[in-house]
């Protein structure tokens, strides 16, 4: 086994401050710890690489949900399990809720975080592509101030962020919907618990006053891509027009042509693409039937 050659230091602080400060002088010397079900798994058989340690357990204003005005802040300490249970969560953004639900087991739930869901950045960490569709926003902190990103912003590869080694992701940001927002999240895996996703779907629609004609479209996939991606062309298709009139097929179709997954071992590209089709035309019949059903153009 590998020596270590300098002491190690484990710090956690109870103020954000504090945690910033401690970022800043220790820089790449140090890791930021937060549930720890990502990083003790990467780091199981070299953990004297990491010479100093940032636990965030005990930064209380990290584990915070609350409305502020017209949008919802989620703490970078909120855990899965919290996401699953919250009822604000359940009224607003009912499927982040639904696919925290999803995560691992009871276990991870209870350990695992939104911040380190995200900032692990894996393609098929399944917070990300509700966090997308909801129009999320991430709050980054550094000594040197606050910088906001979107979700396309801050992801650029697999596990991989514009997070710098000074930054801490503090909260996610997300404007509170109109009641006229549905939901629909898909989780495609081997099995039901303890499964990584081989392809995830998050679909949110607003309708416009008249409940009929769609505002707005959020159409975002896990798994298919180095990152979490909206498809924007199905927005193009479906904005202005009435709900009931839409070809499902067509959209599924679209997002079929639009994703450009890889094979591993979960699934090859071809069962991807064609499982990405399917699975958006269930999220839109779902979300069909949660706004008062209607016939298809194509029934
Ligand atoms: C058995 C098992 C099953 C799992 N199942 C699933 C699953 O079904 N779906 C899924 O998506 N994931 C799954 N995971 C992965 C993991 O549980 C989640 O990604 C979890 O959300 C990670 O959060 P954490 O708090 O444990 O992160 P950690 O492991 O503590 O941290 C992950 C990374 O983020 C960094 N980090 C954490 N918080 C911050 C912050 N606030 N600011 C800056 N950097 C930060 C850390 O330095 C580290 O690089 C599973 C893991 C295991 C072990």
């Amino acid at each position: 086994m590998q020596q270590r050659t300098i002491p190690c230091q484990y710090f956690a602080p109870q103020k954000i401050e504090e945690a910033l400060g401690i970022l800043f002088r220790y820089g790449n010397e140090i890791k930021v710890i937060a549930g720890g079900t990502d990083l003790l798994v990467q780091y199981y058989d070299r953990l004297y690489e990491i010479n100093h340690w940032l636990d965030l357990k005990n930064i209380k204003e990290l584990k915070d949900i609350r409305i502020n005005k017209n949008q919802m802040e989620i703490g970078a300490m909120v855990t899965h399990t919290q996401l699953e249970v919250s009822e604000d969560i359940k009224k607003y953004f009912p499927i982040l809720g639904q696919a925290a639900a999803d995560i691992g087991s009871p276990q991870i739930r209870n350990r695992g975080t939104v911040g380190g869901n995200i900032v692990n950045a894996s393609p098929a960490g399944d917070l990300l592509a509700p966090l997308m569709a909801y129009d999320a926003q991430f709050r980054l902190l550094s000594i040197q101030g606050e910088k906001i990103v979107t979700a396309e912003e801050f992801f650029i590869g697999p596990k991989k962020t514009i997070l710098e080694p000074a930054q801490l992701l503090t909260q996610i940001i997300l404007p509170l919907p109109s009641e006229r927002t549905y939901g629909s999240w898909i989780k495609i895996g081997k099995r039901k618990a303890l499964i990584i996703a081989t392809i995830t779907l998050a679909l949110v629609v607003e309708m416009a006053e008249d409940h009929k004609t769609v505002k707005d479209v959020r159409t975002c996939l896990g798994s298919v891509a180095p990152t979490p991606i909206e498809i924007k062309e199905v927005k193009k298709k479906m904005v202005g027009k009435n709900f009931n009139q839409l070809d499902f097929a067509e959209l599924g179709q679209i997002v079929e042509d639009k994703i450009s997954p890889i094979d591993d071992i979960r699934g090859t590209r071809e069962y991807r693409k064609d499982v990405a089709k399917k699975i958006m035309i269930k999220a839109l019949e779902e979300i069909d039937s949660a706004c008062g059903g209607g016939s298809y153009i194509n029934e």
